[in-house]
């Protein structure tokens, strides 16, 4: 008789986070190294392993709040102490522990995936959660954990392995070799524009302009990540990339990146907070302003409040979009309220536009545009004299520069969660 088939799930989910700094690594590195040198001990992992974001504008964060989780099938319960001991152990190696902010987690669990690890992983991406928050449901749900330091990880790692992912996309990622990390990377950038000519859109940002989007601009091991609808569709654009260093090693991932899933429904606009990302309808009240920076902001009302909306300089392009709101307009906007109580922008849906009217002075009798005689004092034409005591002025309609329908920022701008137009 088996008894480990009777007490046990053989199937693992172990789910990893924070263990990357602003200065190196990568949690979706250190899950790679693991997944394949788990795989050459004679372990099965089962299907792709999973990058999930988290919150955008959760206060703690590691760089692009990404925790990373995977399947292994277990064949026994020795396999099982094996498997966990191996896998803390490559965590703390490999983890940028001497940094303040990097307080790795790792979770592993063997139930199912209820609704509630559901909820709490969509909690994790729409709100802000706890570490004694997650502690309070992997006892319950009896999930373990791990703490490195303060353990912050446990937040997103338990996140990865419960997040509903109805709708996905899959992300390839290319490693360096270390002697190359922190070093200018060496892309063939033909190569990238000629692959986004072959598989867009069933791949995605991959190019902006002059910019190669598909590459990081941080010190971490990352190479290249190409981001699609299928893992056919990236594997295949990997295939067509070249590079002037080694691949060390790739992986593919599903994720949640480009799906919307951190935007909440705002019933209006005075419901909304901070740290939060929002999809709101409401009428332009302030017309847009330059600040300094190049940033473009304008107000939204909706009767309930108003909300500062925000085109950021690195938003580009997408500004001369918003430079021409005028006061009236009707928006649905989508994006996440920083710290200052600022929306910044992802994209607007312009619901209809308001019509905007030039006034000219009359026309004169011979044919000449009348001057103003003064305030109050009627019109006067510099031409032939003549005068009008009460005349009134002519409204003109002017023509909008921009049409009704969706407008996004541009790739390099983009946010990990955000869905681009061409996902629709
Ligand atoms: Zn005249």
């Amino acid at each position: 008789m088996n008894i480990y088939s009777e007490t046990m799930n053989h199937l693992l989910y172990v789910g990893i986070d924070d263990t990357d700094s602003s200065e190196g690594m990568c949690t979706t590195y250190i899950g790679s190294v693991i997944m394949d040198e788990l795989k050459d001990y004679g372990f099965q992992t089962e299907g792709y392993p999973r990058l999930i974001r988290l919150n955008p504008f959760a206060r703690f964060k590691t760089r692009g709040n990404g925790a990373v989780s995977f399947k292994l099938n277990l064949k026994s319960k020795t396999e099982y102490g094996k498997a966990k001991k191996f896998i803390l152990d490559r965590v703390e190696e490999l983890s940028e522990l001497e940094h303040e902010n990097t307080n790795p987690g790792v979770v592993f669990y063997q139930g199912k995936i209820t609704p509630e690890l559901e909820a709490f992983s969509l909690k994790t991406i729409r709100n802000i959660v706890s570490i004694d928050e997650t502690q309070k449901l992997a006892e319950e749900i009896g999930a373990e954990i791990y703490k490195f330091k303060i353990g912050r990880g446990i937040i997103g790692a338990l996140a990865a392995i419960g997040c509903p992912l109805k709708d996905k996309t899959y992300e390839l990622l290319a490693y360096r070799t270390p002697e190359n990390y922190g070093k200018k990377r060496k892309i063939d950038r033909e190569s990238v524009e000629k692959m986004d000519g072959k598989t867009y859109p069933q791949t995605f940002d991959n190019v902006d302009g002059d910019y190669i989007t598909i590459e990081p601009h941080t010190p971490c091991p990352i190479l290249y990540g190409i981001r699609g609808e299928s893992p056919d569709a990236v594997l295949k654009a990997h295939e067509m990339i070249k590079s002037y260093e080694p691949v060390e090693r790739s992986a593919v991932f599903v994720t949640n990146q480009h799906t919307d899933l951190h935007l909440l429904k705002a019933e209006n606009i005075s419901q909304m907070e901070r740290f939060k990302c929002y999809i709101v309808r409401g009428i332009v009240k302030e017309p847009p302003h330059i600040i300094m920076g190049g940033h473009v902001i304008f107000s939204l009302d909706d009767g309930s409040g108003s909300v500062e909306c925000a085109a950021y300089e690195p938003t580009k392009e997408f500004r001369n979009i918003i430079k021409e709101l005028r006061r009236g307009d009707d928006l649905r906007v989508y994006g996440g309220i920083g710290e200052k109580g600022t929306l910044n922008l992802e994209k607007i849906e312009i619901l209809d536009l308001e019509k905007v009217y030039q006034t000219k002075n009359p026309l004169c009798k011979c044919g000449k545009r009348m001057k103003s005689a003064g305030k109050g004092k009627g019109y006067k034409c510099i031409k032939c004299g003549r005068k009008l005591r009460k005349g009134t002025k002519n409204f003109f309609e002017l023509k909008r520069n921009i049409k009704k329908g969706f407008y996004e920022v541009p790739p390099s701008a983009r946010r990990h969660l955000s869905k681009p137009l061409v996902r629709d």
